[in-house]
């Protein structure tokens, strides 16, 4: 039989801590160093808060407490004691830079775990974080812009853009955003975040991208230039009812969603999903000339159709095939010529 060395009450070897009783051990042993007040730094701006020679994302005031009891709570427990966990309690300001909390504190102590409630008061110092200072002088490290291969798009198209590549990504690093007229601009402080945003406009958009650094000043402290890394995304630009060039024929786009097209090649009448990313191969094209002249049917022999042009009079022959098939004497057609690329395709209402 063991007994425990303050209260004396008889208990087994495994029940004493340290040689007290489990109760005693609580009222007479300060399992925790007396920490006088927590002390931390918060943005006035921005909520950001600096801790130990850091400054941490804008947090809810549980989680900042949580993480600061945590660290200052683990440092202050005697010799051999683990803390567990932290949960913190209630918490309330009393003014302005005060913050009062408990929190319950599970400790290990020579293998054996024990709950001890503390309350802590944590004083709080505002100071505009590096980035919000940065921002208020408009200074950025990074910019993207997005950029596309032809103006003739609708307005809202860049904002939806934006609106995509900003979601789900950190926008405490966004400085600015500027829409201009050829585009937009995002102006940021974290290479991160604008490589994540480059990636969304090259994988949603078919962007391709361009990168250049513009040195500013050099930094002797840290041996090295500080300037503006650039990224230009060039988006292309193609809308419905465009004219496409695509594997050398003449298609029509009758569908645009993103990063895909759907094609209707004007030789066959068939339809192909085409990515844009075939732009950049130059695989798929936008014709610099389009030109359309209109021919009338005049016969139908066999397999040739032959046509004239209503104006010039001019005469032509061309075969039968797939959806010029039902064209009768009288019909219309129009010629396009786009680049070098000829098609005829049956007139359209409106053409
Ligand atoms: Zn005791
Ligand atoms: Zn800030």
């Amino acid at each position: 039989m063991w007994f425990c060395i303050k209260c004396g009450k008889p208990a087994r070897k495994e029940e004493l801590i340290r040689g007290y009783c489990i109760d005693c051990f609580r009222k007479y042993v300060n399992v925790l160093k007396d920490i006088q007040e927590l002390k931390i730094t918060v943005c006035p701006v921005c909520g950001s808060w600096f801790y130990r020679g850091e400054w941490w994302p804008p947090a809810s005031e549980p989680e900042v407490l949580e993480s600061l009891v945590t660290s200052e709570a683990g440092k202050n427990l005697i010799e051999g004691a683990k803390l567990v966990e932290a949960y913190i309690g209630d918490w309330k300001y009393i003014d302005s830079s005060t913050l009062k909390t408990t929190a319950e504190l599970e400790i290990n102590v020579d293998d054996k775990t024990l709950t001890v409630t503390r309350e802590f008061t944590v004083r709080i110092t505002y100071q505009k974080c590096p980035k919000c200072i940065a921002r208020a002088v408009g200074k950025h490290s990074y910019l993207v812009q997005i950029r596309f291969t032809r103006r003739d798009y609708s307005q809202d198209y860049p904002r939806d853009i934006l609106h995509t590549v900003l979601r789900g990504i950190q926008r405490d690093s966004i400085i600015d955003v500027k829409e201009l007229p050829e585009g937009i601009d995002i102006e940021l402080d974290d290479g991160t975040t604008a490589r994540r945003i480059v990636e969304v406009l090259s994988k949603k958009y078919s962007a391709k991208i361009n990168t250049s650094f513009r040195a500013t000043r050099f930094d002797p402290s840290r041996g090295k230039w500080i300037g503006v890394t650039t990224y230009v995304a060039r988006i292309p630009v193609f809308r419905e009812n465009d004219i496409t060039i695509y594997k050398n024929s003449l298609g029509i786009v009758k569908m645009v969603d993103r990063n895909k097209l759907m094609i209707m090649h004007l030789d066959s009448g068939e339809l192909e999903e085409v990515d844009i990313k075939m732009y950049w191969d130059n695989k798929l094209k936008h014709p610099v000339r389009i030109e359309k002249e209109e021919f009338t049917v005049k016969e139908v022999k066999d397999d040739n159709i032959v046509l004239e042009n209503s104006y010039t009079g001019e005469k032509r022959t061309i075969k039968t095939r797939n959806w010029l098939r039902n064209l009768k004497p009288g019909d219309h057609v129009t010629l396009i010529k786009a680049d070098d690329i000829e098609t005829i395709v049956p007139k359209q209402e409106g053409d």
